[in-house]
């Protein structure tokens, strides 16, 4: 990317914006390269006193914590700035982004990648600017999904949720009602969900997507980082070649802020010139842009993702053995208790015995499905594990639900 620049001058004509988007191909695979590692060291007091257990938090591999982490973000503050100053088109492009989508494109083997100020920006910028005819969405779907939907004014049609039969079903009413010839078609899907724990059957949607002529969009949000090598669910079922756009967020295990959306050279400079949160918002500030590039490498580089499937495995055991029900496939852990009293009630007594995890209510879960949401993360150890499933297990049978 460093011979390309960013530059307004250079934004597109009408007529070069759709030979790019007639051309988005499945993406190439790139060459491996190196990575860009911020030096290490350095004595940063460790964030947040031990005074409860948090089973609740997106940082999965705790690296919100790390040393390493911190000290890549300290040092680009030192060098490059606490702010980038301008719109990454203006003068707000610094050689920190682009370490950072040089690494997530290396990690989701893609052309290139564009980073964001936030997931959802990179979500609702993206679908709104694809302009496509028609999204076909996830029911669960995240929130910044629907919204890009909403701003693209396609017609939006909602599959059941990880249904790939649903999804032909829609597709195959879609296109006896209309015919697509003439129009573009997207589908798009979280590939961990966040409330359900759920995985998506992303290679039947793949199927889907092509005997349709429909592009691609997965969220990888929940998944970053996490699996595989790091590159999230479609690199663990080597789906980089069928699937248009990657998105993902900074803000969980890359323990920053910021999203991103990786794939082929025409998508990105198609979003350069058009994602408006991209065009038109201050670029990433350069120690969120340091950090989520140190937390990449050591994502991919330590051992701190198999200690965290140690973990969810260890805690997911547990907790079933107790009895309660765990939903979804994923590192997130959601104990379906039903009722909405006794969700608060279970929440509230394991908080009294130092362990923090949510009890999710509607209307972000359906009446008579509250649950707990818990997430284990990397850097918790035996014994926390252990404190977790005790303060469960007591607090279970006092609510009565064990
Ligand atoms: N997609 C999903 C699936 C998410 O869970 C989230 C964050 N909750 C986002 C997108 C938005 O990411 P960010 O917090 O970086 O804006």
């Amino acid at each position: 990317m460093e011979d390309r620049g960013f530059d307004l001058e250079g934004r597109l004509d009408a007529r070069s914006r759709n030979d790019l988007k007639r051309s988005l191909a499945p993406v190439d695979r790139v060459a491996e390269r190196g990575y860009f590692a911020a030096p290490s060291g350095g004595d940063l007091p460790v964030l947040g006193a031990d005074e409860a257990l948090v089973f609740g938090s997106n940082n999965y591999l705790g690296f919100t914590d790390d040393q390493r982490v911190q000290d890549a973000a300290r040092q680009a503050a030192a060098t490059v700035g606490t702010g980038a100053g301008a719109s990454r088109l203006v003068t707000g492009d610094t050689l920190v982004h682009q370490d950072l989508e040089r690494v997530l494109a290396e990690t989701k083997r893609t052309d290139r990648a564009l980073a964001f100020s936030s997931g959802y920006a990179a979500n609702v910028g993206t679908i709104a600017a694809m302009e496509p005819d028609v999204v076909f969405s996830d029911e669960l779907n995240h929130a910044s999904i629907i919204d890009g939907c909403r701003l693209s004014n396609a017609e939006t049609v909602i599959y059941d949720h990880c249904d790939s039969a649903s999804l032909r079903e829609k597709l195959t009413a879609r296109a006896e009602r209309d015919g697509a010839d003439e129009e573009s078609w997207l589908i798009v899907t979280d590939s961990v969900f966040s409330m359900d724990g759920t995985v998506a059957p992303l290679r039947a949607i793949c199927d889907a997507a092509e005997a349709f002529g429909a592009w691609l969009m997965v969220d990888e949000a929940h998944a970053t980082g996490l699996y595989a090598d790091g590159g999230g669910v479609v690199q663990a079922e080597g789906l980089e070649d069928r699937i248009q756009i990657q998105m993902g967020t900074l803000s969980k295990a890359l323990a920053s802020q910021g999203g991103y959306v990786a794939g082929s050279d025409a998508l990105i400079e198609y979003l350069v010139n058009d994602a408006r949160p991209f065009v038109f918002s201050t670029g990433l500030t350069p120690p969120a842009a340091a950090a989520a590039s140190e937390a990449l490498h050591l994502a991919r580089h330590s051992d701190a993702r198999e200690r965290l499937w140690e973990n969810v495995a260890h805690l997911r055991d547990g907790l079933e053995s107790m009895g309660f029900e765990v939903l979804g496939d994923s590192q997130i852990l959601p104990v379906l208790v039903g009722d909405r009293r006794d969700a608060l009630a279970l929440a509230a007594g394991i908080r009294d015995r130092d362990v923090v995890a949510p009890a999710i209510r509607p209307p972000t879960v359906p009446e008579g499905t509250c649950r707990i949401r818990v997430t284990p993360m990397a850097t918790h150890d035996q014994a926390d594990i252990i404190a977790c499933l005790e303060a469960f297990r007591t607090v279970g049978e006092e609510v009565g639900l064990l």
